[in-house]
């Protein structure tokens, strides 16, 4: 029997052994601008690709959106599926014209800048509760799969060579621009649209791009099309070939990829497999505004993920990131994060005082369900939890079983409340083993009949906000 995905998350709990009864998943498809009930191709091999981080820096929060949304997508499709019929793909863009700037000007190798940026991203990702990729596939790995795409799309006349690369010939795709939506003229305009002087056509795009002296020899491959690196949409398209195949069922990231990168995903990979589509439904994130003002560098409010990990826990980045609808546009404020944080220990506060309760069986709360079902409605979905952990607090006891496996289960499809509840109260770690050793303090100045100090201890730790319990097995302390 299949498995549904909490049952893996939620390994505390035992005899967890039905598919939860998930009604249909509705999805807003970019391509129709509307939501469509989602039919995979193969309901044993359902497939999924979103872009990932060109990996020369830290990740700022805006990044961590799409990986979050998706991944409660993904959650959601591997209770529907069953976890071992979802494939998820996202990838690292190890070679890029940034990642060269990063080298010259720091004089360190790529591939030590790639490394140590891949490494962080992952830790910065498993903080916030994401589930690992089934493939996280680099760039650099997937250069000849690239060059094989390129030869096929020269091959039927859609890419030429030019001196500074191989282009991509627009014109030669009549439904180049359906995605974005964008005519001609648009897309001529488009900001990122390539300069080069051997172009045939304004909006044509690089596909491969030639070696520039004094380039490292790190980010440069020999190919049919001359010493080079390639452009950054092919990257995907190779990624998403090798590892999901041709026709994939999802397509996931940033609003601001539409155009050009995933209009160019779609023409090359359309173009080079006879125009079989390339992804069946295409989803989108909005923008991350901070403070209601655009995150940018020059306004200097760029938050990093590893920044806000070392004064909050992930999880409260996450809760945070999952209050607003993914389509609309979310503003980071340190109010959001705070109203994050209470509500998150009002649920875990909910969990702690069923502690003893024993858990036998459980799905996922119905209305939680058909809320992420619902194009993942999150903020909904959230609400449902509050409710739950509401009813809970007033339950009687022979409804508290069902009710903390629904906040747990409920809980484990948005990736939530699977920490110890006490653990939660206790605070990060840090701060847990400094208390920890004032409480010890305590106790061996209570042994050594020093009770002012002692009650120094438990006063100062009270200004805290920490209230140490007393009990037959010695004592214990919690954030209040
Ligand atoms: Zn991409």
């Amino acid at each position: 029997m299949r498995q549904p995905a909490c049952v893996q998350v939620l390994s505390n709990i035992p005899n967890v052994t039905e598919r939860p009864r998930l009604m249909e998943i509705r999805l807003t498809n970019t391509y129709a601008r509307e939501k469509q009930v989602f039919e995979p191709s193969d309901p044993d091999r359902v497939t999924m690709y979103v872009c990932g981080p060109t990996v020369y820096s830290y990740a700022h929060i805006g990044n961590a959106r799409p990986p979050v949304v998706f991944d409660v997508l993904y959650r959601l499709l591997r209770a529907k599926f069953g976890a071992d019929h979802v494939v998820y793909a996202v990838n690292f863009t190890d070679v890029d014209d940034k990642i060269i700037d990063a080298s010259q000007e720091t004089g360190e190798p790529i591939s030590t800048i790639t490394q140590r940026y891949e490494q962080i991203y992952r830790e910065d990702m498993a903080a916030l509760g994401n589930l690992e990729p089934t493939f996280r596939p680099r760039a650099t790995e997937h250069i000849g799969d690239m060059i094989a795409l390129m030869e096929d799309l020269a091959a039927k006349g859609h890419a030429y060579q030019g001196e500074s690369g191989l282009w991509f010939h627009v014109p030669s795709m009549e439904t180049y621009g359906r995605l974005s939506k964008r005519n001609r003229d648009d897309m001529i305009a488009g900001a990122r649209v390539e300069v080069g002087a051997d172009k045939k056509d304004p909006a044509d795009f690089a596909l491969w791009k030639a070696a520039k002296d004094g380039e490292p020899d790190a980010a440069k491959w020999d190919s049919p099309f001359g010493v080079g690196r390639p452009g950054w949409a092919i990257e995907c398209s190779a990624m998403a070939k090798a590892k999901l195949g041709e026709t994939i069922d999802i397509h996931g990231g940033g609003q601001d990829l539409i155009f050009p990168h995933h209009e160019n995903e779609i023409a090359q990979s359309e173009c080079a497999h006879g125009g079989k589509p390339f992804a069946r439904y295409w989803l989108h994130n909005g923008f991350l505004s901070m403070d209601s003002e655009k995150m940018s560098k020059s306004l200097g409010n760029v938050k990093l993920v590893h920044q806000l990990l070392e004064k909050w826990p992930g999880e409260v980045l996450r809760m945070a990131l999952l209050s607003a609808h993914y389509r609309g546009p979310l503003d980071w404020t340190d109010a959001l994060l705070e109203q994050s944080r209470a509500t998150l220990d009002r649920l875990y506060n909910a969990l702690r005082r069923m502690s003893d309760v024993v858990v036998e069986d459980v799905e996922p709360p119905a209305g939680l369900v058909a809320a992420l079902c619902d194009d993942l409605n999150t903020p909904q979905a959230l609400a449902e939890l509050s409710r739950l952990a509401t009813e809970a607090n007033k339950a009687k006891d022979a409804d508290k079983p069902r009710l903390k496996g629904e906040l747990l289960a409920g809980g484990a499809l948005m990736g939530l409340l699977q920490q110890d509840p006490d653990q939660w109260a206790r605070g990060d770690d840090s701060d847990a083993a400094r208390i920890d050793a004032l409480v010890a303090e305590r106790i061996a100045a209570r042994k050594a009949k020093d009770f002012a100090k002692a009650d120094q201890i438990r006063n100062d730790l009270a200004a805290e906000g920490v209230e140490i319990m007393d009990g037959p097995q010695g004592s214990t302390w919690r954030k209040v």
